[in-house]
């Protein structure tokens, strides 16, 4: 048996001693007080040293983006929420439902953090050393955060399956690690994650039983669908997204997603301000949300009531949507110009979202031209090229060939971005499939009207 450690920062609270009301008719403890709404961030910093700590490199559509000891301590913090994550609860191995238990704590999942970060940032990290027979602590100033350390002096396995050989398993500590940060002391009651001692190599922590689940809801409250925002299902690729449920407020609705990338300050990307007929939301995922979780926040609500289940999502990242399509006209030199871009569409951004024309004839003057009606494959004139962007087009301006005469070694750029913020009457707004295509003067192609086209881009223009 190996006793897992409670420590609490300026208290006296030794190994093993227990606060515990010897009337109640439970097992569960608590330390008090409780974490409020702009705690609910858990993030990792991955500095694990032991390879079995790290080597799941398989993710599941019901927790993208991640593997390894983040995955592994996602489920265990997702193991406290008040439905089955992303309503199925799938995706772990060793039971049947990830947050099955309603026992009432949503988190919101912000991936890596950049260092192991204060004792209240909210983030799980190997600590260099060992303890006795401690595993693990949690640092819980608890109202306004917590941090849990994974002392190295112990063999760290990410799973994700039942059977994760030696060592202890990380999944099932951080599930026991995050009841403490969450408010909860050990419990006495057989079989309770929050038993001091881990259950053999931890597996079955990975489960909390009904008193944990009654010990977190003594901190917050009993599920409330009534009240509770909750999400039944999102469509979309997040430019936008529509997220349909239950008990949406009618304006000043918040929708939190992961940070995509490394999450500095651990708060959660959130678009505000949306209105809802009480069912439906439609929101565009912002240029810095990444795979993980989305939640809706209803601000008119304190409280845990405030803060719906969580749900996996992939917001389309801006500029992975481009993609090439049509075909490219064969230029009188046997040139075919095809586009390609770099960045992301957006006019919000400040970046650049660049469009390069290549293989084009030498020397020949041309400019891009796009549509917002969608793609199409028409033959242009008599010769190989193809008018690809469904009328009516917007040109953009003229740009002087380059490269040598008689070659295919020339190109043209356009910085899409810059052009929308120039000419803010002809920008297409957010959310609008834009199809582009460059033209090139080519005249000794007669056959082409003297001219000739690339190939076609298709893009979606983001937030
Ligand atoms: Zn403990």
């Amino acid at each position: 048996m190996k006793l897992r450690h409670l420590l609490l920062p300026g208290s006296v609270v030794a190994l093993g001693v227990l606060i515990l009301d010897p009337t109640a008719s439970h097992g569960y403890a608590v330390i008090g007080g409780k974490l409020n709404m702009n705690q609910r961030d858990v993030r990792v910093f991955n500095n694990f040293t032991d390879s079995a700590a790290n080597n799941n490199t398989t993710q599941t559509a019901d927790w993208p983006g991640y593997d390894g000891a983040e995955l592994a301590i996602w489920k265990g913090c997702a193991e406290w929420a008040s439905e089955p994550h992303g309503l199925t609860g799938a995706g772990d191995p060793s039971q049947a439902s990830v947050g099955g238990s309603g026992a009432n704590f949503d988190i919101t999942w912000q991936g890596n953090a950049a260092s192991v970060g204060g004792t209240n940032d909210n983030i799980h990290s190997e600590i260099n050393g060992s303890s006795g027979g401690v595993l693990a602590y949690t640092e819980t100033p608890i109202n306004d955060g917590w941090r849990i350390r994974y002392y190295s002096g112990w063999l760290w396995n990410d799973g994700p399956g039942s059977s994760i050989g030696s060592g202890m398993d990380l999944q099932g500590i951080a599930t026991h690690e995050y009841g403490h940060a969450l408010g909860l002391d050990h419990s006495t009651a057989p079989g309770a994650t929050m038993s001091a001692f881990a259950s053999g190599n931890g597996v079955p922590d990975r489960s909390i039983n009904s008193d944990d689940m009654a010990g977190v809801q003594s901190v917050y409250n009993i599920l409330d669908l009534n009240k509770k925002p909750h999400i039944e299902s999102v469509a979309g690729n997040g430019q936008p997204f529509v997220i349909t449920g239950t008990q949406f407020q009618a304006t000043d609705n918040e929708v939190w997603f992961t940070q995509s990338g490394t999450n500095t300050s651990g708060s959660a990307v959130k678009v505000g301000g949306l209105t809802s007929n009480g069912t439906t939301i439609v929101v565009y995922a912002p240029i810095d949300a990444g795979p993980g979780d989305m939640l809706v926040r209803k601000t008119s609500v304190t409280g845990p009531k405030g803060l719906s289940n969580a749900f996996p999502v992939i917001p389309e990242l801006c500029g992975g949507s481009v993609a090439n399509y049509c075909t490219a006209g064969t230029s009188a030199n046997g040139c075919q110009a095809t586009l390609s871009a770099t960045g992301a569409p957006s006019s919000s951004s400040g970046g650049a979202f660049v469009i390069d024309a290549t293989n084009v004839e030498g020397s020949k003057d041309g400019l891009m031209f796009f549509g917002t009606s969608g793609p199409q494959a028409n033959s242009w004139g008599s010769g190989t090229s193809y008018q690809c962007v469904v009328p009516p087009v917007k040109r953009t301006g003229l740009q002087i060939g380059t490269g040598t005469p008689g070659l295919c070694d020339g190109t043209f750029s356009l910085d899409f971005n810059a052009w929308m913020a120039a000419n803010p009457g002809k920008a297409p707004l957010p959310g609008t499939m834009v199809n582009i295509q460059a033209w090139y003067r080519d005249p000794q192609n007669t056959s082409n009207q003297s001219t000739s086209l690339s190939d076609g881009l298709q893009f979606t223009i983001c937030n």
